[in-house]
């Protein structure tokens, strides 16, 4: 069976991989380079805890609330055409107490595989850089950590099962000696992972070429349609035909244009993000750590460290916000001793693929044989990225649907 993978990103790259493992002969074409866009310079956090919707009560007040100050991680753009319009006014609804309780659930369940999945792609060889210190989320207020011991009741109840230690007083840096003093405490996610994204998306790319795929990088696809004869074309910029049994369709936001010409509507939005990674001096941090009160997130990966942030929904621009970034440095920064970035590595921006309501899109195409989409993974792409994967080329060699799929549904909106 030919299949072609529209998007190299980590989600793209999973299912092809996958693909290729049950037989298919994969082509995968990228705009970019292999996981240049959103999957790379992210913070690589494998976390089935945080694996919860964005569309949240209150979620959209704090957003408009962060739109008005300057130093806010989230922010909105508005956008004129209605298609904006309407994605805001969808992800308001799916935003009450009831949607997001079922999002929250079917994140969860879904998110339950994650690790294993991991675990299944270093078995069979495909080499990325992984570390298994949890995860750390850090608060400067007390009153926040026992909102999150609170959540961690509920979260428990849904079927988390990771191991979580709290700490307070000496304790938070006897856990994590690179932290401030003034920080109230810590709530450790013992059994959370983290990865080097840009190490992924590089191993399964050269997975896929190892079980003979091919990729196929800097060449935009225009057009997706079907082949006269049989099955699909898609055509790329530089005038490649692809001629294949099977299209799917993993280009993040993008997705939305690429698909609006068969008639099928994505609700995708970018939330923008932002990233600087650093070797530096001081005490570096050994766990990534979630700075709670600025939603700064903290990725030591061996020894540099990488500092991310920013949520800017509709902000679609692929350039360096500078100030945006010097505020994500400065806040994360606030939270540690004395570490501090001396060579930068890598500045970074990418765009979370963002659906109406912060689930992912996972499924066929209704009425388009062979057409499958999966996108929209928002915070949550390297983590829920290789179970996506597995599961997808499952459903897509043996064409039988797969239950945890269910809530991921394209046909949904
Ligand atoms: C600051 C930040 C921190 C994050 N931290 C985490 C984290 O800790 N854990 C986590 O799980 N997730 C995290 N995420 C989210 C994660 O990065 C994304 O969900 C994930 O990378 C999305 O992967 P993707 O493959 O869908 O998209 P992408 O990586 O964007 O891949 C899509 C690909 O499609 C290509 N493409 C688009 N249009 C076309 C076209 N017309 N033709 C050909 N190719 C095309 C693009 O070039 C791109 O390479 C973070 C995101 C940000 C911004």
């Amino acid at each position: 069976m030919k299949t072609t993978v529209v998007g190299a990103g980590v989600v793209g790259l999973a299912c092809a991989y996958e693909l290729s493992e049950l037989g298919h002969d994969v082509t995968v074409v990228d705009a970019g380079a292999v996981g240049a866009q959103a999957s790379a310079g992210n913070a690589g956090w494998i976390t089935p805890f945080l694996s919860t919707p964005r569309a949240a009560p209150g979620a959209v007040r704090d957003a408009f609330a962060s739109f008005t100050s300057r130093e806010g991680p989230a922010r909105m753009q508005p956008h004129l055409e209605p298609g904006f319009a309407a994605w805001i006014l969808s992800f308001l609804r799916a935003s009450s107490r009831k949607r997001n309780a079922a999002g929250t659930a079917a994140l969860q369940e879904f998110s339950r595989g994650a690790l294993d999945h991991f675990d299944a792609l270093l078995d069979r060889g495909v080499s990325f850089d992984q570390y298994t210190d949890g995860l750390g989320v850090v608060f400067k207020q007390e009153r926040n950590l026992e909102h999150y011991e609170q959540l961690a009741g509920r979260m428990r109840s849904l079927g988390y099962q990771g191991g979580l230690s709290v700490y307070r007083g000496d304790d938070v840096r006897a856990f994590e000696p690179a932290l401030h003093r003034d920080i109230a405490g810590v709530l450790h996610l013992e059994t959370e992972r983290h990865v080097r994204p840009e190490t992924l998306t590089q191993g399964l790319a050269k997975s896929l070429v190892a079980n003979g795929g091919t990729v196929v990088e800097h060449d935009r696809v225009t057009t997706i349609r079907r082949d006269s004869n049989r099955g699909w074309l898609v055509a790329t910029e530089s005038g490649r035909d692809l001629r294949s049994d099977q299209v799917v369709v993993a280009a993040a936001y993008p997705t939305r244009e690429l698909l609006r010409p068969l008639g099928i509507k994505v609700p995708l939005e970018a939330a923008k993000g932002t990233s600087m990674t650093a070797f530096g001096t001081g005490v570096a941090p050994t766990h990534p750590l979630k700075l709670y009160e600025n939603m700064v997130a903290c990725s030591p990966f061996g020894n540099s460290v990488r500092l991310s942030g920013t949520f800017d929904i509709g902000v679609r621009n692929h350039e360096l916000n500078h100030k945006r970034l010097a505020t994500v440095i400065r806040q994360g920064l606030s939270y540690l001793d004395n570490w501090r970035p001396t060579d930068v590595e890598v500045k970074w921006v990418g765009h979370r693929p963002t659906t109406v309501d912060d689930l992912p899109v996972i499924g066929p195409a209704d009425g388009q044989d062979g057409l499958y989409v999966a996108t929209g993974h928002g915070t949550l792409g390297v983590t829920l990225g290789p179970i996506t994967g597995a599961l997808a080329a499952r459903e897509i060699a043996q064409g039988a649907p797969c239950k945890e799929l269910e809530p991921f549904r394209l046909n949904r909106f």
